[in-house]
């Protein structure tokens, strides 16, 4: 298979079956083992407690084996975990568009070149003129956290800022599945709560947030759907400190308490819950 560079409209590489010689790229058998398992329920995919009791029988592995093995099968394939009620499915759904060096086979050179038009690092500002920087693409939301190649979530950084913020990313790295599937969440306020909930108490800078609440529909003003969930009982508190993904000084957010979210849409019962809101006033 040779990766030419430009991959706009590019056929999708069909997944193998099970015992084809394609999946030769898989480091053992325990690895094809667990392919095989992921392709046959790709129609209902099993969560994490169902592949490890998978593996631990038809192998007696122990849990941090099986996790380990899902991570290797990603330098593989795509297999992203998907929140399905209080569950997390991880489902098989293509190769990998990871290369082996780390870059993305998905964007196109006309997707790099927009991103990178600017010509000037979105967080320090220097330029490859003035500074002699290198000034390369990156993913605001990791893709490993649920983050796409859309250009809103791509923005030029220089090589610095990029593995400056690298380093922060990859200390939440074990939270990754629970952050990607907060992003999957229908609502802004689902996302964003289920982002402070998926760091376990730890502050979230606001720039993950606001890029996160916006992941499935842009939020002009996520700050104020941050603030509603308050109305719903949650109790979060900020403070400002500096950002290390920015080099700026930011607002971070944690969460101390939370409420499960309402049966319908939360939006609703945001607004039924709003003192603001002319409806809730009585008439005097
Ligand atoms: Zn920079």
């Amino acid at each position: 298979m040779i990766w030419a560079g430009e991959y706009d409209g590019m056929e999708e590489r069909p997944l193998p079956s099970p015992g084809s010689p394609e999946l030769d790229v898989l480091p053992t058998e325990a690895h094809k083992l667990l392919y095989a398992y992921l392709y046959e329920r790709r129609a209902d995919p099993p969560t994490m407690r169902e592949i490890r009791a998978y593996l631990a029988k038809k192998l007696g592995e122990a849990p941090a084996q099986t996790d380990r093995r899902v991570r290797d099968l990603r330098d593989h394939f795509e297999v992203p975990a998907v929140r399905s009620g209080r569950d997390y499915r991880y489902t098989l759904t293509g190769w990998s568009k990871v290369k082996k060096d780390g870059s993305r086979k998905g964007l196109s050179s006309r997707v790099r070149a927009e991103v990178l038009a600017p010509k000037r690092c979105a967080q320090c500002g220097r330029t490859p003129l003035d500074h002699g920087v290198v000034l390369v693409v990156d993913h605001k939301v990791p893709r490993d956290w649920g983050g796409t190649d859309d250009i809103d979530n791509l923005q030029p950084l220089c090589e610095e800022c990029n593995s400056g913020k690298k380093a922060f990313y990859a200390t939440y790295d074990h939270y990754a599945d629970e952050i990607a599937a907060a992003a999957t969440h229908p609502e802004p306020h689902g996302r964003i709560g289920e982002l402070l909930k998926a760091f376990h108490g730890d502050w979230v800078p606001s720039s993950l947030v606001g890029v996160v609440a916006s992941m499935q529909q842009y939020q002009e003003d996520w700050q104020k759907r941050l603030r509603e969930l308050r109305l719903l009982g949650w109790s979060i508190v900020s403070t400002r400190a500096k950002d290390s993904t920015t080099g700026r000084v930011n607002t971070w957010y944690r969460v101390e308490r939370w409420e499960p979210w309402p049966e319908g849409s939360i939006r609703a019962e945001v607004a039924r819950r709003d003192p603001s809101n002319k409806r809730n006033k009585r008439k005097d």
